[in-house]
């Protein structure tokens, strides 16, 4: 194992003096934060982070990623906070190791029922840079090369996941090397028998096969040498996982497989493919509908090549690809050539750029010319990184979400009926705010009550349009049951003044009142009574059809019971509560607002008929109510401990407290309070007024 020299002898052939130490200090920094500890095999856990590192070097990665290979494990295993990295090397390499420790947390294994692919979007979600990937993948790849050392069962769930989350992602993103490798580790991991027998079965075929195998290079050399064209030829073996997987999947014997002989020809240029294509043709007969154009149309993750399929002496079928040099290193590192490239020059050549670009436009369809490597990363970011987030249900089944969804958003992804009836949520297993926005990889439970209903709030931060459909469904059903409950109690009350009642006026009167209004059906006139839309009293003329007669006094208030609902609401400006004289304003569109009878803000419409109308509480009235409380009282310690512990034994809830001291001396807390009523109220301030200290409380009106 070479120590931290050896890497920065490396890094100084492709990073400046300064990156290097950069490098060397964070390799220092984990030195000492992983002090003591030590990994299965014994060594010092320094030597992880560093064969991290190390790998990265190989794929020439840039400073903050190798910074962060050194420290990716020093959040998760030494409780270093977060924070300490971003003082330490900035912003960047904090967020990097943030990303990766966040992958590490992340436990595919409990989530048995969860679908590999979504877990690979979700890991790709999850990571806000590409790099948070590469750093994982080869810190996954260091632990794959050592997995020797663990107990059978770790070492076979490790490279279960390799094989299900890692190993496709490398594929995704087109690094075959490395996925060629996670994939060979975890078959033997997981298959340690079938693997030694294929590969002794592999060794076995490769001494029969030599001598063919000369053969047919030598003649392809030939054919190259005697068209005046250049290149390289290697023969190609399948790696042991995809020959188990071919006779699995394809139900193809060993011998079926291994009976195809391979070769790759690797050239300067992308015209010279071409020449090469059309000399290997000539030189053995192509088989018919094998011969793919890669170069021309590159496949999803950016892999260039062209593909064709000969026969050989004796008709031995003959597997060939011919790529360029820069293609090969594009087919092996993918994403990662990307780096490999860049730094193998001062400027990015316009070749070299290309490639970069090809890739990401096959994988992500980038629309816009990256300009610098950062500026790379951003657009692969935003395209290779969904705009879902992917979270768990409780029972672990994956939910796709738009980015910025909540809890809400989910309720109705689940079930329309759990989002009508959700009154609180829990996100990993932790009580949370409706509205927040749920992250990838969080699991999502619904606490949800029989009878609740949708509240209208929720539609400032929904993002999905079925919850916000649903929701604004569920709301005007229960805005018209209110309306038309509140509008026909309003109309009642007024008849009631002319001593009658709804069901004694005469159907063909109501028809033509109806009719007058154009109005479909006589719910539709007590809703819009409700609503604050048209007057109760006016329209009890129209149906009596007493215009001429003086409206006598309304005998006796409509009473409120505190369970209208949405058409019914209470004034900020002076917060009335059970026992209080009240008044109700109509507005229109709005319903009701009830007032307290003294409050100032209507004392100009107090006696108008058309815009007030007297109300009184019911006896059974039921609810919690807001009144705001102001209380001096001496300055002292604990005091808002001493308020909360009193307003509580009066059986009262603070819904909010704030505090302006005066002079030094004496305080004065403004105290919001929910009560039941007047008579609650009053036991909540004798309760308060036995503190020591306390000199006033006034019940604050605006
Ligand atoms: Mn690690």
């Amino acid at each position: 194992m070479p120590g931290i020299d050896a890497l920065a002898d490396r890094l100084s052939g492709y990073l400046g003096d300064e990156q290097v130490n950069l490098v060397r200090r964070a390799y220092f920094y984990a030195e000492q934060a992983h002090d003591g500890q030590r990994r299965r095999s014994g060594e010092a856990y320094v030597t992880h982070p560093l064969a991290v590192a190390s790998i990265l070097a190989d794929m020439h990665m840039d400073h903050q990623s190798l910074m962060a290979a050194m420290l990716h494990d020093v959040i998760e295993d030494t409780g270093i906070a977060k924070e300490a990295l971003h003082a330490q090397f900035g912003e960047s390499v904090a967020e990097l190791v943030d990303g990766v420790s966040k992958l590490t947390q992340m436990n595919f294994e409990t989530k048995a029922e969860a679908q590999a692919e979504n877990f690979q979007k979700m890991a790709m979600a999850m990571a806000r840079d590409i790099r948070v990937i590469l750093v994982k993948l080869a810190d996954r790849l260091h632990n794959m090369r050592t997995l020797e050392v663990l107990s059978g069962e770790k070492r076979r769930r490790i490279a279960k996941e390799t094989l299900e989350i890692y190993a496709p992602i490398a594929n995704r993103l087109g690094m075959h090397s490395m996925r060629v490798e996670f994939e060979d580790l975890g078959f033997k991991a997981m298959h340690p028998m079938r693997s030694e027998r294929i590969r002794a079965a592999v060794r076995r075929a490769r001494g029969n096969r030599k001598e063919i195998v000369t053969r047919i290079e030598e003649s392809l050399l030939h054919c190259l040498e005697r068209e005046g064209l250049s290149g390289e030829v290697v023969g190609r073996e399948k790696h042991l996982y995809s020959i188990y997987q071919k006779m699995r999947g394809k139900r193809k014997s060993f011998n079926e497989i291994m009976d195809v002989y391979a070769f790759r020809i690797v050239v300067d240029k992308v015209d010279t493919c071409y020449r090469v294509l059309g000399a290997v043709h000539n030189l053995y007969k192509p088989l018919p509908g094998r011969f793919k154009d890669y170069i021309a149309i590159p496949k999803a993750n950016g892999y260039q090549s062209l593909h064709t399929t000969l026969f050989g002496m004796h008709g031995v079928p003959i597997e060939i690809q011919i790529r360029t040099r820069e293609m090969e290193e594009m087919a092996n590192n993918g994403i990662a050539a990307h780096w490999l490239y860049k730094s193998s020059e001062d400027e990015l050549p316009k070749g070299n750029h290309a490639r970069a670009r090809q890739w990401v436009k096959g994988v992500l369809e980038l629309q816009q010319r990256a300009g610098n490597s950062l500026e790379f990363i951003e657009s692969v970011k935003i395209d290779l990184f969904p705009d879902e987030v992917y979270v768990f249900t409780p029972k672990g089944r994956i939910m796709e979400l738009p980015k910025g969804s909540t809890a809400v958003d989910f309720a109705y992804a689940v079930h329309t009926d759990v989002g009508n009836t959700c009154i609180a949520c829990r996100i990993n297993r932790r009580l949370a705010p409706l509205s927040q926005a749920l992250e990838s990889g969080s699991t999502v439970e619904i606490v949800s009550a029989p009878g609740a209903r949708p509240n209208p709030a929720w539609l400032n931060f929904v993002v999905t349009g079925k919850a916000r459909t649903h929701i604004r469904h569920a709301l005007k059903l229960q805005r018209r049951s209110e309306s038309v409950n509140l509008g026909e109690r309003l109309l009642n009350k007024v008849l009631a003044s002319f001593e009658t009642h709804l069901d004694k006026v005469p159907a063909e009167r109501q028809l033509a009142v109806l009719n007058e209004y154009r109005l479909e059906t006589f719910d539709d006139l007590l809703e819009d009574i409700g609503l604050g839309n048209r007057m109760a009293y006016v329209v009890a003329r129209r149906l009596l059809a007493s215009d001429g007669e003086e409206l006598p006094n309304a005998e006796g208030p409509l009473a409120i019971r505190g369970t209208e609902g949405l058409v019914l609401s209470y004034a900020k400006c002076c917060t009335p509560i059970p026992g209080d004289p009240i008044v109700g304003h109509l507005s229109a569109g709005k319903g009701m607002v009830v007032h307290m009878d003294t409050c100032r803000n209507i004392s100009e419409v107090r006696h108008n008929p058309e815009k007030c109308i007297q109300l009184a509480w019911a006896k059974d009235v039921t609810g919690e109510f807001n009144v705001e409380l102001r209380v001096e009282l001496e300055h002292q310690r604990g005091l808002i401990a001493l308020l909360a512990g009193s307003v509580n034994a009066a059986d009262g809830n603070i819904e909010k407290i704030s505090m302006d001291e005066r002079d030094g001396r004496v305080s004065v807390v403004q105290l919001v309070v929910s009560v039941h009523d007047r008579v609650h109220l009053a036991r909540v301030i004798k309760k308060l007024r036995t503190l020591p200290g306390v000199m006033r409380i006034t019940r604050t009106k605006a």
